[in-house]
């Protein structure tokens, strides 16, 4: 059985306790986790397992293999705590959010653009689109679309669409579906404020970074 991922039971999870699954050397699996591994540019959560800092967390397949420091003194069928950084990872979640929303307005909006890329940390989110021109154009409309949204607390509702293959997707009525294997606030309203700033990282290309007004 591979892990089972309570961070998408119940993303605002910040520890649980898990049985050691596997132990190889440095890395080991978990029968439990709240700690997201690095999927759809959503980084891998800062936290800890039986006290041992998580160095790193990758998906592979349905498993999430973590690595702990060489010195860890966990053995198999351990019952351990895991838990996460909650700060980090409830700004990753607000600023994933704020990347899905900014996504979906420009999709609907502005004749569906080719996306290249995204990543979220902990300080900003960005979308690339191939792009002619300066996106900042849209940023007048954006800017009082996701307002508007973030006023209006619409709530997200996330669930698998696929058990079997642990498809996700999150949903808000009357505005989009989207498939995605992240970790979701559940009201638009959590986000707070945006401020949209825009790079040009090369010719025909557009970046649109999210910051948090806080
Ligand atoms: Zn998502």
């Amino acid at each position: 059985m591979p892990v089972e991922k309570l961070f998408w039971k119940d993303p605002y999870l910040t520890k649980c306790t898990g049985l050691i699954m596997s132990v190889d050397g440095d890395r080991i699996t978990l029968s439990h986790t709240v700690a997201y591994a690095f999927e759809g540019g959503q980084q891998s959560d800062i936290g800890t397992i039986g006290g041992f800092e998580i160095l790193q967390a990758e998906r592979d397949g349905f498993e999430i293999f973590y690595t702990l420091p060489q010195n860890h003194t966990l053995c198999l069928g351990d019952n351990v705590e895991v838990c996460i950084d909650w700060e980090k990872r409830y700004r990753i979640m607000k600023l994933h959010f704020a990347a899905e929303l900014v996504l979906e307005l420009v999709y609907q909006n502005f004749g569906h653009p080719e996306k290249i890329g995204a990543n979220i940390t902990y300080d900003k989110a960005r979308v690339d689109f191939m792009w002619d021109g300066n996106i900042s154009s849209t940023f007048e409309f954006l800017n009082d679309e996701l307002a508007k949204m973030i006023t209006a607390d619409h709530k997200i509702i996330c669930d698998f669409d696929d058990v079997k293959n642990e498809h996700r997707f999150w949903r808000i009525d009357g505005f989009a579906q989207v498939p995605c294997g992240g970790t979701h606030i559940r009201s638009t309203k959590e986000i707070g404020g945006l401020t949209l700033k825009r790079v040009n990282p090369g010719k025909g290309k557009e970046r649109i970074e999210i910051y948090l007004a806080d």
